[in-house]
């Protein structure tokens, strides 16, 4: 073992054939002209479909600090960063995209934060050029949202970017939970954390892995992991339709007995029907969410299978062996 201490960083990998080979020049420079730290790079194919697992052959090939870890399918984003912080064997991790859309330079500061004392050095994105307005405009709102449901403060306009020192990641590897929302999960965590702001550039080629509807699942995701408000909604909604239906019965109590226009109301049923229904079929539905969650929970499958491993020291021999409490 050399005396210094060696920096991970973890890359997960999507369809990347239009940038990867430029993500490693950038990010390979960059680390090598940090001469206090080693490092190695741990590239995580999260099931592409393209050429990438082929560049990532390559590149193992070219480059000792290569580590490849090809999954067996694609299983998203979140869970690729987690396989790869897990075979990271770094006193500190830090998680990038493939994309250059966080620019590498940035990990000089944040290492210069860790050798400070502190445990993770996140980056906050001042600036955003190339996204839609009307994705920052919903990453916002959501995690305004997300802040005043839950107890876990989360800094605004993070993402993953982010530098976390070995008893981070340990802490991490202590939550077997399996909707992963890492930049939360990190925040939960604790210790001493700090922000570093830098300029988000936009994406240098291919097509952001994130449509609408895995936007919205992922922000589920981050809420339901993170909070049981829904749930209290669900029950004060109960207590609102409940109330109101006392004042109905009241009502309808006074028609039938005191006046003689009991047999009208016809609008007064149809929009109470209709109501109770909603309220009814919502409440379901947040419940139904969270179910969902916990049976998925209680198969304790494998959080992803991995296909193929390059660059990783099998401690005994045993390939086969699993290195993990998620892997098969
Ligand atoms: N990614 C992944 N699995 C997925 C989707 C995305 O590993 O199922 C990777 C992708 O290759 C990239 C990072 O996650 O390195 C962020 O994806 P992207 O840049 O498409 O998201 P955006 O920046 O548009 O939010
Ligand atoms: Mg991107």
């Amino acid at each position: 073992m050399s005396a210094k201490q060696l920096l991970s960083v973890v890359v997960p990998c999507y369809n990347e054939e239009a940038v990867i080979r430029e993500t490693h020049q950038r990010l390979a420079a960059l680390l090598a002209g940090l001469d206090s730290l080693d490092f190695e790079i741990v590239y995580v194919d999260d099931g592409s479909r393209d050429d990438t697992p082929r560049i990532l052959h390559q590149l193992y090939a070219e480059d000792p600090h290569v580590r490849v870890l090809r999954f067996s399918r694609n299983f998203g984003h979140q869970i690729a960063v987690t396989a790869g912080v897990e075979h990271a064997t770094g006193d500190a991790v830090v998680l990038i995209d493939a994309d250059l859309q966080d620019p590498p330079e940035v990990i000089a500061r944040m290492v210069e934060r860790w050798r400070e004392g502190y445990d993770v050095a996140y980056g906050i994105r001042t600036d955003r050029p190339g996204e839609t307005a009307f994705k920052l405009w919903t990453a916002k709102a959501f995690y305004r949202l997300l802040n005043r449901l839950s107890d876990t403060k989360i800094p605004l306009d993070t993402g993953d970017f982010r530098l976390m020192d070995r008893k981070v990641v340990l802490a991490l590897q202590a939550m077997p939970e399996r909707d992963r929302f890492i930049r939360g999960m990190v925040s939960w965590v604790g210790f001493r954390q700090i922000e570093v702001p830098y300029e988000r550039a936009p994406r240098l080629a291919g097509e952001s892995k994130y449509p609408f509807y895995k936007m919205f699942r992922f922000a589920l995701d981050g809420i339901a992991s993170f909070s049981i408000a829904p749930l209290r909604l669900a029950t004060w909604m109960g207590f609102s339709a409940s109330g109101l239906a006392m004042l109905g019965i009241v009502y309808a109590l006074f028609l039938r007995f005191f006046t003689s226009i009991w047999v009208t109301g016809w609008t007064a049923l149809f929009i109470v029907i209709l109501f109770m229904g909603g309220i009814q079929l919502l409440t379901l539905g947040i419940i139904g969410e969270y179910v969902g969650r916990i049976y998925a929970e209680a198969k304790r499958r494998p959080l992803y299978l991995v296909q193929e491993r390059l660059g990783f020291e099998q401690p005994d021999g045993h390939a086969e062996r699993p290195l993990s409490m998620w892997e098969a």
